[in-house]
């Protein structure tokens, strides 16, 4: 019996950019906005992990990259939920 779907629950999972190896942040020990060096499971190699929360919809999205440098500009990212954009629209757009 397969009892592993891929219920998202409080968790969040991403996968290794490096092996494909899936990861989890069990511990919810990644900040959101803030990049975080993540080891690897299989490989042991480091790459970055970005969480953000939406702004419109809270929506949790995680992006990884091999390195933090690499992670596009917060304002660049789009919530897969809503299709807006993750950061505050009275930040971003403030000229209304
Ligand atoms: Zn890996
Ligand atoms: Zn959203």
């Amino acid at each position: 019996m397969t009892d592993t779907t891929s219920d998202a629950g409080s968790y969040l999972d991403f996968g290794c950019p490096r092996c494909g190896h899936a990861a989890r942040d069990e511990y919810e020990t990644l900040d959101p906005m803030s990049p975080t060096n993540w080891r690897c499971d299989r490989c042991a190699r480091m790459f970055n992990v970005l969480l953000f929360e939406c702004a419109t919809c809270a929506t949790e999205t995680v992006f990884v990259a091999m390195i933090a440098a690499e992670q596009p500009p917060p304002v660049d990212l789009l919530c897969p939920s809503c299709h807006r954009g993750v950061l505050d629209h009275e930040e971003v757009a403030d000229s209304f």
